[in-house]
């Protein structure tokens, strides 16, 4: 197991940046899917890619962007020393078989997201990270009962205040110069009645210099008006929302994707077979153990989830709505203070971004059943509680 607890702040990732920097690397990318082809697009000309590595053995000796794709045991036969980029949303399940054929994390194999950024920091001196997800609103249009947000355990709600959270992205991009993912969250992103001026003002000020990629988390009962539009189309706006056609009953879904259809507009629309139940109202997750802990931070896979709250940095935003909502309160250790810009912190606040804090986990990881790829609690997509 790797320890994300810092024993070396700041220099957590030297290892790794001797080997980036060193000409006869080479790098292998595990998962031949939309996470691998995206990486691929980006870095090929950076850095000299071998080929796909996947479990699926209909992917077996197949072509993906020029490369081949080849099966575990395929690769294992030819390897030399190449760094293994883990590009799966699964990495659990990828880390268990890389570890299987006796690969070492941090040393054979890393998370794309840590190729990227340390790659970025050396290269170009960019401090390049993956996703923020940013909370706008605690209003929401729907009452999951299993809500990840805890939007329903909210009594009074509120659409949070333009000028905080305007503030609280500069103060981010003081820090960080480019963000692959801005996405906007909830509860319902769309449900906040300053959402046009909002989106307008970052994508005027951000779009596409420091946010890469501007997405839209909504819940699909709001139907987007003329001016949403056009500045959905104006900065490449992705749309996401999940189906809980099954429990709802109020989302507009034909709808709204035909208005997105009709002016090409980019969305994902999920359906997932199960939710995971987060463990709310829960105290303990039963993990009692330090070791216990970091394991479970360790494997736990909300790498695509970072959330900000004023000048607090969160790895895992979940956390914060823990916090909101007085379930589990934060502790300093648990989040990045962007408070005092120091130039000299940067690689640490990239440390942070990538897993590394302080305890090698976070308070609410005693009492969360941790995300999808280590969550064994099933239970029924978008299921309404009763108003
Ligand atoms: S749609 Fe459901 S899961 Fe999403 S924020 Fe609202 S209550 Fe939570
Ligand atoms: S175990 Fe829970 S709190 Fe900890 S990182 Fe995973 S989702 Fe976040």
């Amino acid at each position: 197991m790797v320890e994300m607890k810092w024993e070396n702040k700041g220099h957590e990732f030297d290892a790794l940046r001797v080997r980036l920097k060193n000409i006869d690397t080479k790098y292998y990318i595990w998962g031949a899917g939309t996470f691998g082809i995206a990486f691929f697009e980006e870095f090929c000309e950076e850095i000299p890619i071998v080929a796909f590595v996947d479990r699926n053995k209909e992917k077996w000796g197949r072509k993906l962007c020029g490369l081949k794709i080849l099966s575990p045991e395929e690769f294992l036969q030819g390897r030399k020393d190449e760094i293994v980029i883990v590009s799966t949303g699964m990495t659990k399940s990828a880390y268990d078989q890389l570890r299987q054929m006796g690969l070492v994390r941090h040393k054979d194999f890393f998370h794309i997201d840590e190729i990227s950024s340390i790659y970025m920091l050396d290269k170009y001196n960019k401090v390049y990270v993956s996703d923020l997800m940013l909370s706008i609103t605690q209003c929401c249009t729907l009452r999951c009962e299993y809500c990840n947000a805890f939007m329903p355990q909210i009594s009074n709600p509120v659409n949070y205040d333009m000028k905080f959270i305007q503030d609280e992205i500069d103060l981010y991009f003081r820090w960080v110069d480019e963000v692959n993912i801005l996405g906007l969250v909830g509860g319902d992103a769309m449900a906040h009645p300053r959402f046009n001026e909002l989106l307008s003002w970052i994508g005027e000020k951000y779009y596409p210099h420091k946010v890469k990629h501007l997405e839209i988390y909504s819940n699909a009962v709001i139907e987007p008006g003329k001016e949403t539009l056009k500045m959905f189309e104006r900065y490449d706006v992705f749309y996401r929302f999940t189906d809980y056609s099954g429990n709802s009953g109020r989302q507009n879904i034909e709808k709204i994707t035909m208005i997105l259809d009709e002016h090409h507009i980019r969305y994902d629309h999920a359906k997932f077979e199960d939710w995971f139940d987060s463990g709310y109202p829960q105290l303990s997750n039963g993990i009692t153990s330090e070791d216990g802990l970091k394991k479970f931070f360790e494997l736990c896979d909300r790498k695509s989830c970072h959330g900000l709250w004023g000048n607090k940095l969160l790895f895992c935003g979940m956390c914060l709505n823990a916090d909101l909502i007085d379930y589990c309160k934060l502790k300093e250790t648990d989040y990045f203070d962007l408070g005092n810009y120091d130039a000299s912190k940067r690689i640490e606040l990239l440390e942070y971004y990538l897993g590394y804090n302080e305890r090698g986990y976070m308070e609410y990881c005693k009492m969360c059943n941790g995300g999808i790829n280590v969550n064994t609690h099933k239970i029924e997509v978008g299921k309404q509680m009763k108003i």
